[in-house]
């Protein structure tokens, strides 16, 4: 009996329907935590290189991890995993809810399916009863529309996963939707999911899981709730949620605004956290054991029609809303509510529409491409991508692939504005005048995400007292002194061991990050639940462990992978910024490139960004190192 975990790996061979149990082995337990680390270690070791990402030989994954489904805050993160259709490395993805503890509670801490089943179907899982039912009826249905249709029929007790449309029509950015708003939605994992002939996942768990000290964690428990709700920021941040960082995005000059041709727009003000409480907001909606639903849920009214939708939360709001220049927080709630319906991520699908649209200025799309006129700040234009897209009709078949692929294929130069590292839409923050932010978007391990690493506002308290003063707008820029390089780099690399870190353990990280709940709460917690003691320190290691371990996936599976696939767009890396706080900053390639060079050195990879041998073997990854002159990244793309 592990303690903290419910012992057992759920395994189904969708081809063959053949349902497995295994123990989940201690030494998984004791050396990837849980979540993100069971992903990227099961990835590695059973997945077949070069496997297809849409084909049955990818994994597609579901880990929670020790602290999940235990009594204290936040402790409802699901992670999910498999090769991305976006990128064709590394991909990961979580979402709160309910799904992760009553996986837990139904006796599994991982869930992996294989191959692919013979027709539309659903997994149902309850308790120790597993099995494999068709849903031919549910194929084609919006994702919150068969949530709602699954809730009616098997009840409320059920957790219930779907994807929609877009995942059943391999969309790059297909989500997974969850408790009618909570999204897993980066790097297609609803793709993987639909390629599964997988359209929902319903979970019902009644049992209890092992833990070391059930005493002392009622005590701890009730101890950290306490905590939070002592905090000074517990009153204010709950009611605007992340919405409510939208006007400091936009002060600082970071608010992605017309696919990311500027960074400030001055109707913010319009779709902000405010407006959002004004104009939309019935009640607050949280995840599994929260003590602060950020969730908002309301009712949005627009020509379109009338929807109730949980968001839209700031990313959102920032790549359908600023970077789509839509200014009504209504019309950014309902293009909300069509990509969940649709199931497709809010982020990738913003990006996607936004350089669909400037092409269509630029007159690289035309009407008949494209199937009507579109343009920016009008929902409707927004609206008709995103349907296109979902069922691959006319451009959005084009567009399916993400924003690398669609731009590669229409040429012309629109490769410049496609916005995404690695093939993975970007995230919402404008970085020209944020050095570390930029760094920390180009070495994401999944492609650009702000969820790994965040160093936006130390890029801004910088020594200098701000990153306007490192990066000179005109012609060759100075390159960025070596002790700014160093601290960025060693910022960005602590960041990205300590936001992934909450996804190994399985809860939410908002408390820590926007409250300052103290991380000795949860060295506690898991010593409580697992009877094991770890430092934070030590839980640290783990997830640069796993850091590790995700970059060598990627490097294994993309032919010709490295240096190149760190860059931004040319869009960010040299065309300074036209208007704005920022107007006029930019940065270079050849300060990107210092940037790289600092990162990988600290990193322990090669010049190419490689993981050398000696580096996996520090971290007992030997096994690895074996294996790593066969990898794809020595074959040429
Ligand atoms: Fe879920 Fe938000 Fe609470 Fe985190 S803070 S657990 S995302 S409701």
């Amino acid at each position: 009996m592990l303690n903290g975990y419910a012992g057992t790996i759920l395994r189904i061979d969708l081809t063959n329907e053949k349902i497995e149990k295994q123990p989940l082995p201690a030494e998984l337990a004791e050396n990837f935590i849980g979540g993100r680390g069971f992903v990227a270690k099961t990835l590695f070791d059973e997945l077949p290189a070069g496997a297809d990402p849409l084909g049955p030989e990818n994994l597609f994954i579901a880990a929670s991890g020790p602290l999940s489904g235990q009594f204290m805050p936040a402790s409802g993160k699901t992670h999910f995993g498999c090769k991305s259709p976006a990128t064709g490395g590394y991909g990961d993805s979580n979402l709160g809810g309910h799904f992760g503890p009553a996986l837990k509670y139904a006796g599994y801490d991982m869930m992996i399916l294989t191959g692919r089943a013979a027709v539309p179907s659903m997994i149902v899982i309850e308790d120790e009863k597993v099995t494999l039912e068709p849903a031919g009826d549910l194929w084609g249905m919006g994702s919150l529309s068969a949530e709602t249709r699954l809730k009616a029929e098997m009840g409320e007790d059920f957790q219930i996963l779907t994807i929609g449309p877009a995942g059943e029509n391999g969309i790059a950015f297909a989500c997974i939707t969850h408790d009618f708003g909570r999204q897993a939605g980066r790097v297609g994992i609803g793709s993987v999911l639909g390629s599964k002939n997988i359209k929902a996942v319903a979970v019902k768990g009644t049992g209890s899981i092992p833990v070391n000290d059930p005493k002392a964690l009622l005590e701890e428990g009730k101890r950290a709730y306490r905590d939070v709700r002592a905090k000074p920021g517990f009153t204010g941040w709950t009611p605007e949620g992340t919405a409510g960082i939208t006007d400091w995005v936009t002060r600082v000059g970071a608010l992605p605004t017309k696919n990311f041709q500027t960074s400030y727009w001055d109707r913010h003000a319009k779709i902000n956290g405010a407006a959002i409480l004004r104009e939309l907001k019935i009640t607050d909606k949280g995840c599994y054991c929260c003590p602060t639903p950020c969730g908002k849920y309301g009712k949005a009214k627009t020509g379109l029609g009338e929807v109730y939708v949980e968001g839209p939360e700031f990313e959102t709001i920032s790549l359908l809303g600023s970077n789509c220049l839509i200014d009504e927080i209504s019309e950014i709630a309902y293009a909300n509510y069509v990509c969940d319906e649709l199931g497709l991520d809010t982020i990738s699908a913003g990006v996607v529409c936004s350089w669909a649209i400037e092409c269509y200025e630029k007159g690289l799309l035309d009407r008949e491409a494209i199937g009507k006129d579109v343009q920016f700040g009008d929902l409707a234009s927004v609206v008709h991508l995103l349907e296109c897209i979902a069922r691959r009709e006319g451009v959005g078949d084009l567009l399916a692939g993400g924003v690398k692929s669609a731009a590669q294929k229409l040429g012309q130069g629109s490769e410049a504005f496609a916005i995404h590292v690695k093939g993975l839409e970007w995230s919402g923050y404008e970085c020209r005048n944020a050095p570390g932010m930029m760094l920390a978007y180009m070495t994401s391990d999944i492609g650009a995400h702000h969820a790994r690493a965040w160093v936006l506002g130390h890029d801004l308290a910088g020594s200098s007292g701000s990153v306007h003063d490192l990066i000179s707008s005109e012609g060759e820029a100075e390159p960025l002194p070596k002790s700014e390089v160093v601290g960025r780099a060693a910022n960005v690399i602590a960041s990205q061991h300590l936001r992934p870190l909450f996804d190994l353990l399985g809860i939410c990280r908002l408390q820590f990050m926007e409250l300052g709940f103290e991380v000795e709460h949860y060295e506690r917690l898991y010593e409580v639940v697992t009877g094991r003691r770890m430092s934070w320190e030590e839980m640290l290691s783990v997830s640069e462990k796993v850091w590790q371990l995700t970059r060598s996936i990627s490097a294994r599976e993309i032919p010709g992978f490295g240096r190149s696939w760190d860059y931004p767009p040319e869009r960010l890396m040299g065309e300074p910024v036209p208007d704005g706080p920022n107007q006029g900053h930019c940065i270079t390639r050849k300060e990107v490139d210092i940037l790289l060079d600092e990162y990988y050195a600290m990193r322990g990879w090669d010049a190419n960004g490689i993981p050398k041998a000696e580096t996996l073997r520090q971290f007992g990854l030997e096994e690895i190192a074996a294996g790593m002159d066969n990898w794809a990244c020595h074959r040429a793309a």
